[in-house]
């Protein structure tokens, strides 16, 4: 039955890998839910699930234009998010991160709503503080091929805190790092989903570089419960804040994890480091501890194994995606 005081969330990026969840998430918690999603780089698979709920709608929409529709909070994640995707047509990525905010923004300001931004570890850039507090300023490359993305989501980030100063807006703003989990997309050659797919189909893993370089994997339930907790804190807490898991790992230790949890074949080959890419990359949340009292509890171990049973129904599927 349709329930009049349901609260209603719009989500930008609703059909992506985390939006998907998150509209799982909130359905679940008893708000309606309007995804909004250009398609880019999401799918109708990770939403065909709500599609018969009565509190889900979806809206096909590019958020680089203007949106009127009532609501009454926006969590903004439109974006394409791995190095392959924002790469693919840049200027679309720093359109989306930057007009894209102002017309989220332009429409909380209407509504005098709440609003939740899905920045990004990339706002250090090749950090040289180590790990990385929410006080460090970064050391990004401006004119790199990275630089859309960073470039974008830093300036989203001071449109975010101008509008709050200008207009009183409530913010919350979450600096995500290196997440992962079922529904990830196949072929957008982020690591963990490219390590898991080799790995079951028996391929070489590509490791770039020498595989020396480190991150940090955060499983995509702990975020989403650090996105909840960072919307609905008491003390209004807005952010900038760290949501990631500080167990950092080198890209080669992930790859011999990965062929160990699935028993594979695969031998690990050297491929180019990809340009700017980052060295080395851990969360310090020590604040997201302090202010909303977090932190991840899924080690990478059970993730991964989480993540691996998805993936291996989708190859099992014969994926096209997967190739
Ligand atoms: P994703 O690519 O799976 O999802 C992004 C979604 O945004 C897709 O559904 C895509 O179609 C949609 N989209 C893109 N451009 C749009 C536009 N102009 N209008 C409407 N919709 C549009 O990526 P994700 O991993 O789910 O990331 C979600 C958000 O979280 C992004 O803003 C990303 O920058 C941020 N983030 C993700 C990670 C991570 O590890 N996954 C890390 C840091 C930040
Ligand atoms: N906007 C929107 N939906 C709304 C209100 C505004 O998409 O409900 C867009 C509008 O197109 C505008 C942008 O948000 O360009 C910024 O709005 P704001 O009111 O901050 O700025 P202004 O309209 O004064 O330029
Ligand atoms: N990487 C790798 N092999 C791959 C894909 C990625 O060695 O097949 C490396 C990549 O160079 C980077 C790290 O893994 O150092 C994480 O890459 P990803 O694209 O997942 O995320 P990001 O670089 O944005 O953190």
């Amino acid at each position: 039955m349709i329930n009049y005081f349901r609260k209603t969330a719009l989500i930008t990026g609703g059909a992506g890998f985390i939006g998907s969840h998150l509209c799982d998430r909130l359905i679940n918690d008893g708000y309606s839910v309007l995804c909004v999603d250009n398609y880019f780089t999401g799918s109708r698979d990770s939403i065909a699930h709500l599609l018969e709920s009565d509190h889900f709608e979806t809206l096909r929409h590019d958020i680089t234009f203007p949106l009127y529709v009532e609501v009454d909070e926006i969590w903004n994640l439109a974006c394409p998010a791995s190095p392959i995707h924002y790469q693919r047509d840049p200027v679309q990525t720093t359109k989306v991160s930057i007009m894209g905010a102002i017309n989220m923004l332009g429409l909380a300001k209407r509504l005098g709503c709440k609003i939740f931004q899905a920045s990004t570890s990339e706002v250090y850039g090749d950090p040289e503080v180590h790990p990385q507090v929410e006080s460090y300023t970064g050391n990004v490359n401006p004119i790199g091929p990275r630089s859309c993305y960073d470039e974008g989501k830093r300036c989203a980030e001071t449109l975010f805190f101008d509008y709050k100063r200008k207009h009183n807006l409530e913010i919350r703003v979450a600096r995500i790092f290196n997440t992962y989990g079922p529904r990830m997309h196949p072929a957008d050659g982020r690591v963990v989903s490219n390590f898991i797919i080799q790995a079951l189909k028996n391929e070489p893993i590509t490791l770039y570089g020498d595989g020396m370089q480190t991150r940090s994997f955060c499983y995509i339930d702990d975020l989403v419960d650090g996105f909840i907790k960072l919307m609905n804190n008491d003390e209004g807490f807005q952010g900038p804040l760290n949501l990631g898991n500080p167990g950092e790992f080198t890209v080669r230790e992930l790859a011999e994890t990965i062929v160990e949890l699935t028993n594979s074949k695969s031998d690990l080959v050297r491929r180019p480091l990809p340009e700017d890419d980052p060295q080395k990359r851990r969360p310090d949340i020590s604040l997201a501890r302090e202010k909303i009292g977090w932190e991840p509890k899924i080690p990478l171990e059970e993730g991964l194994k989480k993540t691996i049973v998805y993936f291996e129904e989708l190859v099992r599927q014969g994926c096209e995606r997967c190739s």
